[in-house]
């Protein structure tokens, strides 16, 4: 709790996205918990390592 990461944006967008554009994305934890307003309730946040997508899962 109580820690602030600043928000991360893509440093550059890579045209090789690679297994990327068929679904297959390379998911690292960019934050363990977070309090998602929406659903009201923990969410871990991740993100491509290729593309900078970005997708939260419910904890
Ligand atoms: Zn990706």
């Amino acid at each position: 709790m109580g820690d602030v990461v600043p928000f991360q944006r893509p440093a550059k967008k890579r045209p090789k996205q690679g297994l990327c554009q068929h679904g297959y994305h390379k998911w690292t934890v960019v934050k363990d918990t977070e309090f998602d307003s929406k659903q009201g309730k923990l969410v871990t946040r991740y993100q491509c390592q290729r593309c900078g997508k970005q997708k939260v899962e419910a904890r």
